[in-house]
């Protein structure tokens, strides 16, 4: 047999995935698990929505589309980001895709030539660092630590900036930190990006699960100069507890919504037309299960952070958005426990496993090594549990 392709067996496969393999089996043996792993929200999908594309199925709407999506949907994404954020885009500016991270992957299909260079602050959401290489990008990280709020600054990208950088991916609120940017935090990194002329993919899937009141600002929303320069992407599987419904969308200047169509009009088409139609009764629709859901995270989230607070060895920031805490490992790498050393948060993760039934996820694959990460999209009795056998699994430790 002939060679793999190069870039295909170049491809690591997520470094979450021996964790929750081993998760998946000990629940398979009947052992009571509990996984703090989720990426998604354990919310049903409001009915009103699920009708929508069930009705759409009987209408017959089960044919194709324009493979940026269809009409309605792209002006209901472009009302949405008037009515969030006062964002003005022509209909055909909006691109829909299978999923955000499909259209990450498409807006980066559009942008990057062997041997650009894109910059990704870490702790980064997984696939980012490993989509740049599937078109033969370099991915550039850029640490990011815990005690600057996981935030990049001005100058940091500024010293990571070279003659190839053609982009930078943002991610805010951020998979796997949590963190938010404030708007003037934000505002000094898009004006480097705007100074070099830097695309800004910002991917945007948690704006709606922001807390303490703080208002979220969406980057291009800072001035017509970035917006120009932004790709900006969202969708509806976190906000609408719709991941199963593979929508995802983009809205970027003319030329790049064009190449991104064109790409999708050979590869995938558009994502399916039922699931498209519950889009735009999501985003269309009233807005307040969205933040019902949003009240009971952060009543989960306020949980959590008290929680591995008061714990020994272990610490939190309190994130301001999305559904994660990383939690610092810092002060237990060295550790024993049964005589087995800790060394890292993949050791962490599979020995608390092993020993407390607790699944978390290493950070090691978000370019964290020393952290894990915690999601609270699951239930509050879930999570005293879990927290209950962590700290039981901490105090044991030599
Ligand atoms: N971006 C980030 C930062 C995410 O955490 C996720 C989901 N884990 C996605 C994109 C993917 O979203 P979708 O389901 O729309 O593909």
């Amino acid at each position: 047999m002939k060679a793999l392709s190069k870039i295909a067996a170049g491809v690591s496969p997520s470094a979450t995935l021996a964790v929750s393999a081993l998760a998946k089996k000990m629940k398979a043996e009947g052992k009571d698990v509990i996984g703090f792993g989720a990426g998604e929200p354990d919310f049903s999908t409001p009915d009103r929505i699920s009708y929508a594309g069930v009705r759409a199925i009987c209408d017959g709407k089960t044919r194709y589309t324009p493979a940026a999506g269809m009409i309605e949907l792209r002006q209901a994404i472009c009302d949405r980001a008037k009515a969030d954020y006062g964002l003005e885009y022509e209909a055909t500016q909006a691109v829909v895709a299978s999923g955000a991270k499909h259209m990450v992957y498409i807006a980066l299909a559009a942008l990057v030539d062997p041997g650009d260079e894109v910059i990704v602050p870490a702790p980064y959401w997984v696939s980012y660092y490993e989509m740049v290489r599937l078109f033969g990008g370099v991915p550039i990280v850029v640490n990011v630590s815990e005690e600057q709020g996981f935030q990049l600054t001005p100058e940091q990208l500024e010293q990571a900036i070279t003659d190839k950088t053609k982009a930078i991916i943002l991610n805010n609120p951020s998979n796997p930190t949590g963190a938010v940017y404030p708007k003037e935090a934000l505002k000094a990194v898009a004006d480097v990006c705007v100074k070099h002329d830097l695309y800004i993919i910002s991917d945007e899937i948690y704006d709606k699960l922001v807390y303490d009141g703080v208002p979220f600002t969406s980057v291009a929303a800072l001035s017509d100069e970035i917006k120009a320069h932004t790709i900006l992407i969202n969708g509806v599987s976190k906000t609408y507890a719709m991941t199963g419904w593979r929508i995802g969308y983009a809205l970027s200047p003319a030329p790049v919504a064009k190449a991104m169509t064109n790409y999708l009009s050979h590869s995938t088409g558009a994502p399916g037309t039922m699931c498209q139609c519950a889009a735009i009764e999501a985003l269309s629709g009233p807005q307040d299960e969205a933040e019902q859901m949003r009240q009971v995270f952060e009543q989960r989230r306020d949980l959590i952070v008290r929680r591995i607070n008061a714990m020994p060895g272990v610490s939190c920031l309190k994130p301001s958005g999305a559904f994660y805490v990383m939690m610092n490992l810092e002060q237990i790498i060295g550790k024993q426990i049964d005589g087995q050393v800790i060394g890292s948060g993949d050791d962490f993760a599979k020995l608390l496993l092993e020993k407390s039934l607790v699944a978390v996820v290493p950070g090691s694959g978000f370019g964290a090594p020393n952290f894990v990460r915690l999601s609270y999209a699951i239930s509050t009795e879930n999570i005293e549990t879990g927290m209950d056998r962590l700290e039981a699994f901490l105090k044991q430790l030599q």
